[in-house]
């Protein structure tokens, strides 16, 4: 079973957001990580033992949906460190043979779709 930090949400909610700066928004209006980031520039959360990006949890908790693997959760702003719920996408790897990696836009109802294929392919 995944960790699903809406589940546990209650008790780890009020120390997620004390790390995020939405008092001091940038020029772009981001709300920046304040805590420790990884080598790209992406904010890290720990919650019961488990190491998360921190814009992956706003966008779960915000949207209140569990992120399968291989999607991702991508900014519509410049700063990997934002955790404005308003710049956080969720999208889909797309490759075309012959064409670079791309990244697609992911309605929220498509995630239900994305699930049943992965249970179909046994993934
Ligand atoms: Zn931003």
């Amino acid at each position: 079973m995944k960790y699903d930090i809406r589940r546990h949400v209650d008790r780890h909610f009020a120390r997620f957001m004390s790390h995020i700066d939405t008092e001091h928004p940038t020029a772009e209006g981001c709300w920046l990580w304040k805590s420790e980031v990884n080598s790209r520039g992406y904010g890290m959360f720990y919650a019961d033992g488990h190491r998360m990006a921190a814009h992956r949890v706003m966008w779960s908790i915000e949207n209140d949906k569990f992120i399968p693997d291989g999607l991702f959760v991508l900014h519509r702003c410049p700063n990997p460190a934002c955790c404005h719920p308003d710049h956080l996408y969720l999208a889909r790897r797309v490759f075309t043979p012959g064409k670079p990696t791309r990244f697609e836009e992911m309605p929220e109802w498509a995630l239900y779709r994305y699930k049943a294929q992965q249970k179909k392919i046994g993934l």
